[in-house]
């Protein structure tokens, strides 16, 4: 998709009344430093849009991206910063668990897990909570650059068993540096937004 603008439109805190938007909603999840603020502004042509975690885990809001007027990018705030206290990760829940169980929007949820590594329990409950709230995530593997070539198909593998992923999952592997999978990521978007 051609990029003409990108507006960051939105921003909801855990008091905040979520929007009602009328275009459709492709949201990102994953936790932090998972490459998440990487891989959006990758898709979105910007530089550094989208925060990057200088703090990760301190924001706590989603973030709605207005891209041409077309479509919303939705950015979770990322989970699993070990330092964040037990109160705010509850009001984190509760924030996600509200976006996941009333916006009208939402088409696809992308959840991204560093290729590098196996999913966390922290990954795997949230991989189980999408899939709870009548979502089938699209996995991107992050920081596909980081490993071998070689590696890739037992990354992936390795990806597909920690988290038990449903039959047809797709696993998209992704670089933010290379751009690798940006192309697929897209179409699976656009394919979307015209269906
Ligand atoms: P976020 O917390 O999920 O938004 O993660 P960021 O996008 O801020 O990335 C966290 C760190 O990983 C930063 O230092 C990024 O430069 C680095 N990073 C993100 N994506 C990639 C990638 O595809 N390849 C490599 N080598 N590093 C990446």
């Amino acid at each position: 998709m051609h990029i003409k603008s990108v507006n960051l439109e939105t921003v909801c805190g855990v008091t905040s009344v979520l929007p009602e938007n009328d275009k459709v909603e492709i949201a990102f999840a994953g936790k932090s430093n998972v490459g998440k603020s990487s891989l959006i502004n990758a898709l979105m042509n910007r530089k550094a849009y989208a925060r990057t975690s200088s703090q990760p885990g301190k924001t706590q809001t989603i973030n709605f991206y207005n891209i041409n007027d077309e479509v919303y990018f939705v950015d979770l705030p990322g989970y699993g910063y070990a330092k964040v206290s037990l109160a705010l990760k509850e009001k984190w829940g509760k924030l996600i668990e509200k976006y996941l169980g009333t916006s009208k929007q939402l088409r696809i949820i992308f959840l991204l897990i560093d290729i590098r590594h196996e999913p966390s329990e922290n990954d795997k409950n949230m991989y189980d909570w999408i899939v709870h709230n009548g979502y089938n995530p699209v996995i991107i593997a992050t920081k596909l650059d980081k490993i071998n070539r070689s590696q890739r198909d037992k990354h992936i593998k390795m990806i597909r068993k920690g988290l038990n992923t449903v039959e047809g999952t797709p696993i998209i592997p992704f670089s933010s540096i290379s751009k690798q999978g940006r192309d697929e990521i897209w179409e699976l978007i656009e394919f979307t937004m015209n269906g």
